[in-house]
């Protein structure tokens, strides 16, 4: 749909959406492409120079429903200032965009929760916003190292309650995929349905 240099411009707050985030190298343009076996989509954010845009992907002919590529963060070479005002505007989107109904945060299962992640979370669980943390590349460790990872981290999120959940994930081995498009269902439809249920009554 649109590329956004800024929050000022993206498209208009309304319908539904649903933002990916996490470090970059996380995987999480290889987990879009699973998601969407579209790998046009992902790509579009890795072309050079475009890293600090918003991209917004149209699921249905409308647009009004949503998926939001965020930059990914961690990036060394960045400017302190530009690194700062990103992450303004990061909180910013988080905390006041209406149409943004939860937050897939991404992470290699093999370096889980890292400071900024955790700043995400913080900023996330302040709004209220929901959000699926995805232990991405799952496939890298065997299943007892990776399960012992999801109970791990399910430990350490503890403390946010049950907006904050964790699932393992492979865009390589389709692992966890089902899981997530469950709760990007529940995201986008649940919602839109019970908007439509007020609306006539308003
Ligand atoms: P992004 O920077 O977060 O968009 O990360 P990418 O999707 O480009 O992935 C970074 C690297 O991790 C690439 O070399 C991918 O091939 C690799 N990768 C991503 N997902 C998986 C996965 O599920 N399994 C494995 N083994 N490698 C993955």
């Amino acid at each position: 749909m649109k590329s956004a240099p800024k929050l000022a411009q993206c498209p208009e707050d309304s319908g539904a959406e649903v933002a990916f985030a996490g470090r970059s190298n996380a995987g999480k343009s290889s987990a879009i492409n699973r998601l969407t076996g579209n790998s046009k989509m992902a790509k579009t954010s890795k072309t050079p120079g475009r890293t600090q845009l918003i991209n917004f992907f149209s699921v249905d002919e409308h647009d009004g429903m949503r998926l939001v590529d965020l930059p990914g963060y961690g990036f060394a070479k960045v400017p302190l200032k530009v690194k700062q005002e990103w992450e303004r505007n990061l909180e910013y989107y988080l905390q006041h965009r209406q149409s943004l109904r939860g937050l897939v945060l991404l992470m290699d299962i093999r370096h889980p929760l890292t400071d900024f992640d955790t700043t995400m979370i913080n900023w996330a669980h302040e709004a209220g916003m929901p959000v699926r943390i995805l232990l991405t590349k799952a496939d890298k460790l065997k299943r007892g190292p990776a399960m012992s990872t999801l109970l791990s981290v399910r430990k350490a999120l503890d403390p946010y309650g049950a907006l904050v959940e964790a699932q393992l994930f492979s865009a390589t081995r389709g692992d966890g995929l089902e899981d997530l498009q469950e709760q990007l269902d529940v995201w986008l439809l649940t919602r839109f349905e019970d908007e439509d249920e007020i609306t006539p009554a308003e």
